[in-house]
């Protein structure tokens, strides 16, 4: 055995090996010792090798789910080896032989399907990158869901786009691992990584190896490949293929993203605005947790991805606004679709676990329930539009979900006949195939039923024979049947010859007699027959829904997409929110717009509501420079506004009273200042590093959120850098901003640059204290208000009274020294305005000083008479 558990081993010398023993898996060697150590369980020793003692220890089968995840978490992958062939099978082989063993499956982060190892609520993504002619691509599935896209990523783009794929294992060649291309990648990303020969990118082999998958001569109906993309797509696949030992899911047609179709929004942007995970690192507090009222597991999936990926093109994000907006005014029908919705199971994974062979009697329970109630929700999807704006026909997008849930009547009857209402998870624990389907089952059933009735009527009979009231015949896994009486009567037994002792317990003692025996062969005979037939029963109906695998898996998407409209038109009817109009302008005109995160925490804790605050860009009036004392709202005044962007673009409502705007192709954020320690990067460092990649890569359609920038470093360094950034901004990227500040200086900005607006938050000072009123208005902050916030912090009085004391002082050397004239006098953004197209103001005529310099005659001067004009023109210029 140790021999064929090294043979195995050898091969999987990556994975902890589950090597499957009876009821258990034992791990040996280093594989127990690291196991143990994670799983917490006992490590114990089992015979030797090359004169040392085995390591090994073991899970029991039943539980091997929960031990897996947690091998999973921890980093490992598990190669799972089960035996082939009954024991018996393997006995009578000549020679003394193990049971023939073999590894049915890798478990790796990235390719898990069991409900028990993943998040209904999360899509569980496995990514890889391919390379090909010096272009990057990027492709990602879900095994579990079978969905399979891929896009080429631009130079520098990569952390971009694994922030919104967010996978669990991404897929790298080795000899890529230290490529400059791979520098900026999250230390977090960089844990994901598996790495593989670089022989499974090449292209050529992808190409050939997807249309294996695919089962198709040419690729081209899914698109034109490029290399990169192949080589990402190819290396995908046949990791799939490797873990998955050769069963395929059923894999989508490859969706192909468009460069620029989805909104850009790189990793610091998402991180600092919470929009998946909040601020404890979980869900909780997040942009999704805040509008998730889907209720299917799929529905939230699809939320998630939504959020993850806003739309750029008017038209589509106008689809999904059509359905949201019908199932908003369709009050009952809404409800009624979100009510089957929640009795509707995860169809994309149940049959996924059914196309990779691990599927059970449950999952295709959940086919039979998921299909079932198709036909009621496309009712009700093409009812939406009648009951709602009075249109006659259903959004197109609802049509088309209507229709692709038609049609499977067939399939959900077939199942519904076959199987019994509650099913076991496992196919080989029986009794899910109803009586009465099949006559050949029934018949084994009576054979079995017939047994038990025997043996149940034998203790009957044993009991008058013995005279022993309590004898009882009982079953257990170990022994079998067997009869069992109280230790007070076992003499007698003992003593009769037809009672073979077997096993002497606490307060009993067990017998075996040769009628049960008999008996109890005949009835496991007829046990073992009606399995077989009900496992067979199990696999042809596999077959069945397998079929027509692709129709499901549309339908599954369908179910989907009704649950996320359904669930955004509840979520606009209960927070009042509207349906933004967007279009190709560069308007960004939110009226009374709230932060739907900040808005929902302050209903929950039943404080005063949320003030609603206007926000106007334009062509115009691109940059708004807002002042005002800490805590005033600044903060979360900017990034509601790039939620709402996101949340219009991705189909939702948004939280205003009204919202019309011009879409955005990049989002940037820069909110608030953290470390990134694991990086090298101290908190002004970090901010500067995101400050560039705004300054360097925002467009004229992007939007811009900067909140306090320069406020790492000290005073000077910071404003002269703030200054220098919205010069930029207005010059050079003359992109939609919002720039919070604490530097009044920067107000004088507006003076010079037409497109920004100043404004405010508003606060009242009343008898030394502060009131926020968290309104925006229109001008600038008298002043910081800094010490204020401090006392209602709690500082110290002496340390309150000597801080004010310091800032009269400071406040007094600031207006002799005149900073803002200073700064004004520099020539503005001398750089930008190389650049720009705008005309040139027109000079101003020439000053006296040169006026004095024309006239004067160089070769006609004495040096006595230089002197002399010096003296002059220095007068001048002081005049
Ligand atoms: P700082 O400069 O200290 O970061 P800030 O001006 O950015 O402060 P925020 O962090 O945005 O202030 O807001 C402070 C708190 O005020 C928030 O936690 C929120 O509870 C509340 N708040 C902000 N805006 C509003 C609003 N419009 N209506 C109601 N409460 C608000």
């Amino acid at each position: 055995m140790m021999a064929q558990y090294l043979e195995i081993k050898a091969g999987h010398a990556d994975c902890l090996l589950f090597y499957r023993m009876g009821d258990f898996y034992e791990l040996f060697f280093d594989d127990a010792v690291k196991a143990a150590a994670t799983l917490d369980i006992t490590l114990t020793r089992r015979g030797k090798h090359m004169g040392e003692d085995i390591p090994m220890c073991g899970v029991p089968i039943h539980a091997a789910d929960g031990y897996l995840a947690r091998l999973i978490r921890a980093g490992h992958r598990v190669a799972v080896c089960e035996q082939q062939e009954d024991p018996a099978a393997a006995r009578a082989r000549p020679g003394k032989q193990p049971v023939r063993r073999d590894v049915v499956r890798i478990v790796t982060p990235g390719t898990l399907t069991e409900d028990a190892l993943l998040d209904a609520r999360s899509h569980n993504h496995l990514a890889a990158l391919g390379r090909a002619e010096g272009a990057l691509a990027l492709a990602f599935t879900d095994v579990s869901t079978g969905d399979l896209a891929v896009e080429t990523v631009p130079e520098g783009g990569i952390q971009a786009a694994l922030a919104r794929v967010a996978p669990r294992e991404l897929l790298v060649a080795d000899r890529w691992l230290d490529a400059p291309f791979l520098d900026a990648l999250d230390p977090a990303d960089r844990d994901t990584i598996t790495p593989l020969p670089l022989a499974r990118f090449d292209s050529a082999g992808g190409e050939r190896r997807l249309k294996a998958v695919l089962e198709v001569e040419a690729l081209d109906g899914f698109g034109a490949f490029t290399r990169a993309e192949l080589s990402a797509l190819g290396a995908l696949v046949e990791y799939v293929s490797l873990t998955q030992k050769g069963r395929m899911p059923a894999l989508k047609a490859p969706r192909r993203a468009q460069a620029g179709e989805v909104m850009a929004i790189d990793p610091a942007t998402r991180r600092n605005l919470e929009l998946a995970t909040g601020p404890g690192g979980g869900r909780e507090g997040s942009l999704l947790a805040a509008i998730d009222m889907t209720v299917t597991g799929p529905g939230a999936r699809l939320l998630a991805a939504w959020a993850a990926a806003p739309l750029t093109d008017p038209e589509r994000i106008a689809i999904r606004h059509d359905m949201v907006e019908a199932l908003v005014s369709a009050e009952s029908v809404r409800a009624g679709l979100r009510g089957h919705l929640r009795a509707c199971p995860d169809l994309q994974r149940a049959v996924q676990r059914l196309a990779l062979g691990r599927g059970g009697p449950r999952d295709l329970a959940a086919v039979r329930d998921a299909l079932e109630l198709a036909p009621d929700i496309a009712d009700l999807a093409v009812q939406a539009a009648a009951a709602g704006a009075g249109v006659a026909l259903p959004p197109d997008g609802l049509a088309r979900a209507a229709a692709v849930l038609r049609g499977h009547g067939a399939l959900a009857d077939a199942l519904r006949a076959a199987l019994a209402q509650e099913v076991p998870l496992l196919a080989r624990d029986g009794g899910f195939i109803v009586p009465g389907h099949d006559a050949e089952l029934d018949a084994q059933r009576t054979l079995r039923d017939e047994g038990r009735r025997l043996i149940a009527a034998l203790e009957g009979r044993l009991k008058a024979e013995t005279g022993i009231a309590s004898l009882k015949v009982r079953h257990n896994a170990i022994i079998g049947y067997h009869v069992e009486v109280p230790a007070a009567h076992a003499e007698k037994l003992s003593r009769d010859p037809n009672f073979i002792h077997r096993q002497t317990m606490a307060g009993a003692m067990r017998f075996s007699t040769g009628e049960l025996a008999d008996l109890a062969q005949a009835l496991a005979q007829a046990a073992d027959r009606a399995l077989a037939r009900e496992v067979a029963l199990f696999d042809d109906l596999v077959a069945a829904v397998l079929r027509t695998v692709q129709p499901i898996a549309l339908a599954a998407e369908a179910l989907a997409l009704v649950d996320v409209v359904a669930a955004l038109a509840e979520l606009a009817v209960v927070r009042r929110w509207v349906r933004p109009r967007l279009d190709d302008s560069r308007s960004f005109a939110v009226a009374g717009g709230r932060h739907p995160v900040v808005e929902a925490a302050l209903i929950r804790s039943n404080a005063p509501a949320f003030v609603a605050n206007d926000c106007h860009l334009s062509d115009e009036a691109r940059i708004w420079l807002l002042t005002g004392p800490n805590m005033a709202g600044k903060s979360t005044f900017l990034r509601q506004n790039a939620l709402i962007a996101i949340l219009a673009q991705m189909g939702a409502f948004v939280p205003a009273a009204s919202a019309h705007l011009g879409i955005v192709d990049r989002l940037f954020s820069r909110v608030g200042a953290s470390d990134d320690l694991a990086r090298g990067r101290s908190t002004f460092m970090v901010e500067m590093v995101e400050a560039a990649a705004i300054l360097n890569q925002a467009g004229s359609r992007a939007l811009v959120i900067l909140d306090e920038l320069g406020r790492g470093t000290a005073t000077f360094d910071g404003l002269s850098l703030a200054w220098a950034s919205v010069e930029h901004l207005h010059e050079v990227n003359r992109c939609r901003a919002l720039f919070a500040t604490h530097y009044h200086e920067l107000t004088a900005l507006a003076t010079k640059l037409k497109a920004v607006r100043l404004h405010t938050m508003k606060v009242k000072e009343w008898q030394g204290t502060l009131r926020f009123l968290h309104e925006v208005t229109p001008g600038a902050a008298d002043r910081s208000y800094g010490i204020q916030v401090a006392r209602l912090a709690g500082l110290p009085a002496a340390v309150i009274q000597r801080a004010q004391a310091v800032l009269e002082q400071l406040e007094r050397g600031r207006e002799g020294s005149a900073v803002t004239q200073m700064i004004d006098d520099l020539p503005l953004f001398a750089a930008a305005k190389a650049q720009q197209t705008a005309p040139a103001p027109a000079a101003a005529g020439p000053s006296a000083v040169e006026e004095a310099l024309a006239q004067l005659d160089l070769d006609d001067l004495s040096p006595r008479q230089a002197l002399a004009e010096l003296y002059r023109l220095k007068a001048l210029a002081h005049r």
